[in-house]
């Protein structure tokens, strides 16, 4: 997977993976640079699903002011509306901590943090390629840790003013041996005391001791993310050389303790396309997470700023049509075991903006 070939093609799965690689040439009121995870972007329904899309003035896609979008003149099959910003943004903490910078909207109904935005594998040698973390605290567009009350305090007023109803936490891995989760759920603790019915996903690496996956449970979290990215060892050691030292093996035993105490699809990773992975590989190791009840949400690599593998190693975007191939491969295999994101309590699969398996009906009914 190395090029991304630009032609409008009639598939909405292709086309969707396009926007998703390529950008469109729009402004959007709700946007995210920097910080984990797929970023860079901007927040828009198509055809009333959340879509993350990045902002590129260079896009061969244009959004026009009648909600479509086109590329030469031909229509790509997508009713848009940004998502509006959200009325919690102008509002800060008693001590002036803008609450943006402790929480963002993602999609319509998505409330998501980073909790420390710092990450013990952030050397070069060690940090994963595609990641861009300590970026958005580089910038000061975010705070390095958020405590339990600032969230809670956070989410309440998101929940309150903009209706949301779900919210994704994650964190930077910390030195010890829980990495991280221990005050993941503390936080979790409080914004469940402060929002009783707001839905929670924590995302964390594998924890050293398994009960810490119960501890998250039964401070309030619905669902959890134990992200892989690859289940290749020669790419995990090639774009993520840290987490590659914790074994697949770790991440099949904590997956599976996170299915017997979350439940069948409330555990989820990701999966990223365009990492140099075969695609009968990658469709063959979702099969595997699909039979272990863990949901692989796919999402295509995307050349970031601020990443390694776009300052350093320049890899380009992938192709297109493979990866629309390999994501409707995937969304045929979790129609098949009954597993729709949308039946997650809450997390990256229950919202399924940063994937084109929504677009390939393997999100909703
Ligand atoms: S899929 Fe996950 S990271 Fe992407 S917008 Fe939704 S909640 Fe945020």
């Amino acid at each position: 997977m190395t090029t991304t070939d630009t032609s409008p093609d009639t598939s909405p799965v292709t086309n969707r993976v396009r926007l998703a690689l390529l950008g469109v040439r729009s402004d959007a009121p709700v946007t995210r640079s920097g910080g984990a995870g797929p970023s860079d972007d901007g927040h828009f329904l198509l055809n009333g699903l959340g879509a993350a899309i990045p902002r590129n003035p260079d896009s061969p896609f244009v959004l026009d002011g009648t909600g479509r979008i086109s590329a030469d003149g031909a229509d790509l099959g997508f009713d848009v509306e940004p998502v509006a910003r959200p009325r919690f943004y102008d509002l800060s903490t008693a001590d002036g901590v803008a609450y943006e910078k402790i929480a963002k909207l993602h999609g319509k109904d998505v409330l998501a943090t980073t909790v420390v935005q710092t990450c013990m594998r952030y050397d070069e040698s060690e940090r994963c390629r595609f990641c861009a973390i300590e970026e958005s605290l580089n910038r000061g567009t975010t705070v390095a840790v958020k405590t339990p009350a600032m969230l809670a305090e956070v989410a309440e007023a998101a929940h309150r003013l903009d209706g949301v109803s779900q919210m994704v936490m994650t964190t930077g891995t910390s030195r010890g041996r829980d990495r991280g989760a221990r005050h993941l759920a503390r936080c979790v603790r409080a914004i469940k005391d402060a929002v009783p019915d707001l839905q929670i996903q924590v995302q964390c690496e594998p924890p050293a001791e398994l009960s810490t996956i119960t501890d998250l449970h039964d401070a309030g979290a619905g669902s959890i993310g134990i992200h892989v990215e690859s289940m290749d060892d020669g790419v995990r050691r090639r774009w993520t050389p840290g987490k590659s030292r914790v074994p697949l093996d770790e991440y099949r035993a904590a997956w599976r303790e996170a299915v017997r105490v979350f439940g069948w699809n409330q555990v989820s990773t990701y999966l990223i396309l365009g990492l140099g992975e075969k695609d009968d590989e990658v469709v063959a190791a979702a099969g595997e997470l699909i039979d272990m009840g863990v949901y692989p949400f796919v999402v295509p690599f995307r050349p970031l700023a601020g990443t390694l593998a776009t300052d350093v190693d320049r890899v380009p975007a992938p192709d297109a049509d493979r990866v629309a191939e390999v994501t409707r491969r995937v969304a045929d295999r979790l129609r098949a075991a009954g597993m729709r994101g949308e039946d997650q309590r809450a997390g990256c699969a229950a919202c399924g903006a940063c994937s084109a398996l929504n677009s390939a009906g393997a999100c909703s009914a």
